[in-house]
């Protein structure tokens, strides 16, 4: 283990825990390359390992057919893709898939169900991360019900940007429609207006946030009640 291995900790939620007891789980954790669309896991899935973004995101799905999808949850730098794991269940209800290509840190889902016993740091934290990625779901879901898909789809690339660190990704339509359960061309109708409106750029599979300002302008409340969530629990 390297001295000054706190030093490197890219992950929020790792890097949130008192240094020794992160230097305790430093064995624990290994550095892993994810790749855009890689599914970690089905619904149904036993798991077996969970993943802490560093500049990767994992998107929670609920899957009702093979086509039809809603991202209910989003998971960046500030928290743990296979959560349920902590509180005991071992089985994925969501899919969860790269959305952003990066590295994360993974750790074997054993380890994750032995500190919810320990009772120290990491499952302090864990628990208080548990509440803002619950918190997150509810928001989500009242969101996908009642704003308007040109709000959300603003919302959504917000937290794509912030979570990857960067105004410009790659994005596919499908992956979109995916993500905000709606049809192509629901989405290509909402993209459309904010590239009209000079927000963003949308070409050639990638997104370039152009004016974040007034995208955040367009995008529904819910954006800065999700952001204000998982930047408080760190906290
Ligand atoms: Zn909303």
């Amino acid at each position: 283990m390297p001295s000054n291995a706190s030093h490197a900790v890219v992950n929020r939620l790792l890097a949130a825990l008192p240094r020794d007891e992160y230097k305790r789980l430093v064995p624990e954790l290994t550095p892993i390359a994810i790749t855009f669309g890689e599914v970690l896991y089905e619904p149904g899935d036993r798991i077996k390992h969970v993943y802490f973004p560093n500049d990767s995101i994992i998107s929670l799905l609920s899957a009702m057919s093979e086509r039809s999808t809603l991202e209910v949850g989003m998971v960046g730098s500030e928290g743990m893709a296979g959560l349920s794991v902590f509180a005991g269940v071992n089985v994925s209800l969501t899919r969860a898939i790269v959305q952003g290509a990066g590295t994360a840190m993974r750790m074997s889902a054993a380890v994750v169900r032995q500190e919810a016993n320990r009772l120290g740091p990491f499952h302090k934290l864990l628990h208080r991360y548990s509440h803002s990625l619950q918190s997150q779901v509810s928001q989500s879901s009242a969101c996908n019900r009642f704003h308007s898909v040109n709000d959300r789809l603003a919302r959504w690339l917000l937290m794509t940007s912030d979570r990857l660190g960067t105004d410009e990704f790659r994005l596919t339509q499908e992956f979109m429609s995916n993500m905000l359960g709606v049809r192509r061309e629901g989405v290509n109708q909402a993209a459309g207006t904010l590239q009209s409106a000079k927000l963003i750029r949308y070409s050639r599979g990638m997104i370039t946030i152009l004016n974040r300002g007034r995208l955040r302008v367009n995008a529904c409340e819910c954006y800065s009640i999700i952001k204000a969530e998982s930047d408080q629990y760190l906290n």
